[in-house]
């Protein structure tokens, strides 16, 4: 495998809010940085392709800065291996290229956590931000009939934006009770920034049911889903629709992470007070860290970028803001919580991992996420247990934190010959930026 090579103080990947306010910071402290995203574009998730878009100043803000800040940007660049310390390859349009790095920034964001359930395989059940990524790429949803189910404030962002291209949102379903939601709302006082946005939202959705306390059971439809079964626990109903844009909250990205040896806690990297994960000169920012939104993922990448950059005393300034962040973060996530009965909704022949087809029933006999793999080949396919891995974690506990590169599937290995080895940092002393 051919590979250009590339010399930085400091790479970042990931150019969501969290990695661009860390590489801004970092060049702007006249660091040579590398930004990498996946995506033809910066702005992660929430702003991608949006910062033509009025109500997208903040995202207008960072990517002007950005785009001064002197850092190099490298979008479509997928990073998937770390094949020898401080080195990371990143598959691009033009081949692979091998950074090499003295500080490196793991900002990749989070995904949608999918629970199974009958029909959650039906072409048109899709994950909210999905669906609406979709659409601001040009899938067309005017007219159509939208229900949003599962749980989470992106629930309602995503009907507004679906709205606005002109779909039927006919229902809102969020799994978590009225009393924690509405408690969720009334906290939303201390983050005015927030209620303001929250305010205009429901505003904006005006006559759209938002229905607490409910869950979907079942989707059917010939080849295309075309109704789902809701229940709030004592009843069930049907809603006819064109999508069901279906998802329960989300999960951080730490399989990069986890292939440069970072510890977790509860799911998420653990990171000390300058966002520094457990290895060496590798420091984590945004939501691999925990769900706590695009704000609180701009506070740990400005203090990430900050101390990578050496500057720990700017960096100790923003620690009271993200504090404040972390304590909605813990209110989204205590509100939005998971309740056990969604662990009963896949039936015996319901799909768990859609990509090897490995059915719930087949899982039975397994008390851990290895046997399973090894056995059923469930996480084996083309996402590598990305959706399945997390639904199992949900549905059984199985910890499913080992991985293996290249973390994401690449065509560059396409008849290489070269050996991908796990990564484990050498225990170095810390090298000045
Ligand atoms: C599908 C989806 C849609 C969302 N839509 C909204 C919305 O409409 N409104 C809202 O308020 N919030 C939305 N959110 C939540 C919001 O995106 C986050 O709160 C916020 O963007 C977190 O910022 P971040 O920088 O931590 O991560 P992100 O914005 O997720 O950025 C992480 C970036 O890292 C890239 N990346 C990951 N792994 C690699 C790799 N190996 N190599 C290269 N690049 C990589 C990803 O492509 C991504 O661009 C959405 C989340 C998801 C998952």
């Amino acid at each position: 495998m051919n590979s250009r090579r590339q010399v930085v103080e400091l790479l970042v990947v990931g150019a969501g809010p969290a990695g661009m306010a860390a590489a801004c910071i970092a060049a702007e402290a006249g660091r040579r940085v590398a930004l990498l995203d996946n995506s033809p574009w910066v702005g992660g998730q929430i702003w991608r392709g949006q910062q033509a878009h009025p109500a997208k100043a903040a995202a207008r803000r960072w990517i002007e800065r950005l785009s001064r800040s002197g850092a190099g940007v490298f979008t479509g660049a997928t990073a998937f291996a770390a094949p020898a310390p401080r080195s990371l390859l990143a598959e691009t349009p033009t081949g692979v290229l091998d950074f090499a790095w003295q500080k490196l920034i793991l900002a990749t964001g989070a995904r949608e956590l999918f629970i199974p359930f009958p029909g959650w395989t039906l072409p048109g059940v899709l994950g909210p931000g999905g669906l609406l990524a979709m659409s601001k790429a040009g899938w067309p949803v005017t007219g159509k009939r939208v229900v949003l189910a599962g749980t989470g404030p992106l629930l309602l962002a995503v009907a507004d934006g679906l709205k606005q291209q002109g779909a039927q949102v006919s229902l809102v379903a969020e799994q978590a009770p009225r009393a924690k939601v509405v408690r969720f709302g009334l906290g939303l006082w201390r983050q005015p920034g927030k209620l303001i946005q929250g305010l205009g939202v429901k505003a904006r959705l005006l006559g759209v049911p938002y229905r607490c306390g409910c869950w979907p059971v079942k989707a059917e439809g010939a080849d295309h889903v075309q109704r789902v079964t809701l229940t709030d626990g004592a009843r069930a109903w049907n809603e006819d629709c064109d999508y069901l844009a279906c998802g329960f909250h989300l999960v951080p990205n730490v399989e990069l992470p986890l292939l440069l040896g970072c510890e977790l806690r509860a799911g998420a990297v653990r990171v000390n007070e300058f966002q520094e994960t457990t290895a060496p000169n590798v420091f984590c920012a945004g939501e691999p860290t925990g769900i706590g939104g695009a704000d609180c993922a701009l506070v740990e990448g400005r203090i990430a970028g900050l101390a990578a950059a050496g500057l720990t005393r700017q960096a100790s300034a923003l620690f009271g803001q993200r504090a404040s962040w972390h304590r909605f973060r813990d209110a989204l996530n205590g509100a939005f919580s998971l309740r056990p009965e969604l662990r009963q909704l896949a039936a015996a022949d319901t799909a768990v991992c859609r990509c090897e087809d490995v059915r719930r029933e087949a899982l039975r006999s397994f008390d851990n996420w290895r046997a399973a793999k090894l056995h059923t080949r469930c996480g084996m396919g083309a996402c590598q247990g990305r959706t399945c891995g997390a639904a199992t974690q949900f549905l059984f506990g199985w910890d499913n934190v080992s991985v293996r590169p290249p973390v994401f599937p690449v065509g560059a290995l396409v008849g290489a010959e070269t050996t991908l080895n796990n990564n484990a940092m050498p225990p170095t002393t810390k090298p000045p930026v």
